[in-house]
């Protein structure tokens, strides 16, 4: 019954129109309902509304998160399964759902979490940075890559994750250097400067919002090529590898974090059979992790004596963003449309699910 209610009382918040002026949003009383269809799941209704100014027609459904699904609602349960270290194939079987319908609520999810995330941004940085990357791999050990994450010092706010392939390197059998020549030969090299051109981008981002903050790294030398090649707002201070990493390692927030990308994506544990099978749906996981940590959860599960709001705050408070933890409707509730934000290169890509250096077909 809730949810007739909900459909009679559902304020259209803009024109799904993106050549209408109400398409940004609207306080205005732009539509006019437009009668019921029927539908055949819950609740059997579905509110039509039709646009004053441009005609148009929609419904409810046009700003549910399950617009145009067939098994509606299960969103909530596969983004909690999938961030605390489910696999899809996991989630899929205790849902009785399949397991591309769990995949494809999280690529829905990821950018919806994206499309709140444009609106609900630090606009000035206030603390220092860390900055490193997460090294993994896509469908297999010969496609190795490094999620470039900058996490803040204090709010533990994740500001940025990229991603760059890397080439394979290192110690390989004889079997793995054949395979490794073949595959080279087939699809080609990675690009070889993607972690000096994702570096410069993120602290080209960073720059534009902070002053006199230190970006702290480790000495890789594509980090420092890249502070290098700017001018920037930042300082730079690299840590060894070898200092200690405890809380009081600058780089601690950087560690932590990619602990718990280990701990809790099931794809990122070590060994596993879930391993991430293209570039789109490892960014997706990552993705929906950034919104997990920056506004669902607290900073810290347990109480910490030195920072007494860690278990309380989520980073996004502590940043002045949210004034409390959000929950999946606050962030999922409205169906946003990319037309409504003013997306740059790498997030269009991300929505497109464009990745022109993939070795394997990723639909979009
Ligand atoms: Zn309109």
């Amino acid at each position: 019954m809730t949810q007739i209610a909900d459909q009679l009382q559902l304020i259209p918040p803009y024109c799904p129109n993106p050549n209408c002026l109400f398409h940004f949003g609207t306080k205005e009383h732009f539509y006019v309902k437009n009668g019921f269809i029927p539908t055949d799941k819950e609740p059997f209704l579905n509110q039509r509304f039709k646009c004053k100014r441009c005609k148009i027609q929609f419904s409810a459904n046009t700003f549910s998160l399950d617009f145009r699904k067939k098994i509606p609602l299960q969103s909530e349960k596969i983004l909690h399964y999938s961030m605390n270290g489910m696999s899809n194939n996991s989630v899929a079987r205790n849902l009785r759902v399949s397991e591309a319908l769990v995949r494809d609520r999280l690529k829905v999810m990821s950018r919806q979490s994206l499309f709140f995330e444009k609106n609900n941004s630090a606009k000035t940085i206030l603390e220092d940075i860390s900055y490193d990357g997460f090294e993994t791999f896509t469908h297999s050990q010969f496609s190795p890559c490094y999620i470039n994450t900058a996490v803040g010092r204090v709010s533990h706010f994740i500001y940025h994750n990229t991603f760059s392939p890397l080439n394979r390197k290192g110690r390989m059998t004889e079997d793995q250097k054949i395979k490794n020549k073949e595959l080279i030969l087939k699809h080609g090299l990675y690009p070889r400067d993607s972690v000096f051109e994702e570096s410069t981008y993120i602290m080209e981002e960073l720059s534009k919002k902070t002053k006199h903050k230190i970006l702290f790294t480790d000495e890789h030398r594509a980090y420092q090529k890249a502070y290098r090649s700017r001018s920037l707002n930042l300082c730079h201070v690299t840590i060894s590898s070898k200092t200690r990493r405890d809380p009081t390692n600058p780089l601690f927030p950087i560690n932590h974090l990619h602990m718990l990308y280990r701990h809790f994506l099931s794809s990122q544990r070590r060994e596993t059979i879930s391993f991430q099978k293209h570039e789109g749906a490892l960014l997706e996981k990552v993705q929906l992790m950034k919104i997990y940590r920056n506004f669902m959860n607290p900073k810290f599960v347990k109480k910490n004596k030195f920072d007494p709001h860690a278990h309380e705050w989520s980073p996004a408070m502590y940043l002045k963003i949210t004034e409390k933890i959000l929950n999946f409707e606050d962030i999922f509730g409205v169906r946003k449309l990319k037309t409504q934000l003013d997306l740059d290169q790498r997030e269009k890509d991300f929505v497109a699910r464009h990745y022109p250096y993939s070795r394997q077909v990723i639909a979009a």
